[in-house]
């Protein structure tokens, strides 16, 4: 499947996890592909990886300029990823307001900078659309998590908005709520818990489907939201958890 010939995309924390996968699905489906992460190190052609800090608005404008230029769209981006995110566990009480101003700035205020960024790139394509990455804890009511929830609940609101503000451009946005997805993320939390063997077997017992969501089932709902066969698909959530939000289930 080549539909993303000739198109130009943009994932922000494309090094690792859902963002890897997404980068490395685009590009095997015909587009070139840039990852924006605080650290691309890792990343292989024919990826371009650019490093920048999602809460620093200078290294973003620097990084998504030289991204577009390097892409060689003569200005043109097609597609936006806005993937980049960092995790909070607890409840009111226990993160404070350093905590709360740390982690909504990286997983909502980064991502409107990232978009800021983008948007004058994203009007001058003809197939220009935004995927965002938010979460099923955007409404799911999880426990030990409202600084997280909170933030995805933000980003949900946020796509709402910015389908409805930037429809009439011919700009889609959408987003994607994974359940528990099986990343780097995931394993350093298992990894900390004193029997992570047993911690992950608890954890896929709670997936309605008996086991976490992989980042290449992620990456392709992502894909599908960006693809032009979505051309009329905007101011949508893609739900990617097993059946946890359809089947009305959470996690104990
Ligand atoms: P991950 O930790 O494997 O990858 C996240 C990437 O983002 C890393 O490469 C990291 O360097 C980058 N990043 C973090 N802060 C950054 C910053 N300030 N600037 C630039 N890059 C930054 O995580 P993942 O599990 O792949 O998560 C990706 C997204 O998916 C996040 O938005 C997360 O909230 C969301 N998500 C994850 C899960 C899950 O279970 N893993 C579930 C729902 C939603």
């Amino acid at each position: 499947m080549n539909d993303f010939d000739g198109m130009r995309a943009l994932v922000t924390g494309g090094a690792s996890g859902i963002g890897r996968a997404t980068a490395e699905l685009l590009a095997g489906r015909g587009a070139r592909v840039a990852v924006l992460d605080l650290d691309p190190s890792t990343v292989d052609k024919p990826l371009l990886a650019y490093a920048a800090d999602v809460t620093d608005d200078a290294s973003v404008r620097e990084a998504i300029a030289a991204a577009v230029t390097d892409l060689g769209g003569q200005g043109v981006l097609d597609v936006l990823v806005n993937n980049a995110g960092i995790g909070a566990q607890g409840t009111v009480e226990d993160n404070d307001d350093a905590e709360w101003h740390r982690v909504l700035d990286v997983n909502v205020v980064g991502m409107v900078r990232c978009t800021r960024a983008a948007l004058p790139h994203l009007r001058a394509s003809s197939r220009a659309a935004i995927v965002n990455t938010c979460s099923i804890a955007a409404t799911a009511g999880l426990p030990q998590r409202a600084l997280y929830s909170a933030s995805k609940g933000a980003v949900q609101s946020l796509t709402l908005a910015m389908a409805a503000d930037h429809v009439r451009e011919g700009i889609r946005v959408n987003c994607v709520n994974p359940g528990t997805v099986d990343t780097p993320w995931i394993a350093r939390l298992l990894d900390a818990a004193d029997d992570p063997a047993a911690e992950r077997a608890a954890l896929r017992a709670r997936q309605p489907t008996g086991r976490l969501v992989t980042p290449a089932e992620v990456a392709g709902a992502i894909a599908h939201l960006a693809s032009p066969l979505s051309g009329a698909t905007t101011g949508t959530v893609l739900a990617v958890d097993g059946g946890m939000h359809g089947l009305r289930l959470r996690p104990a």
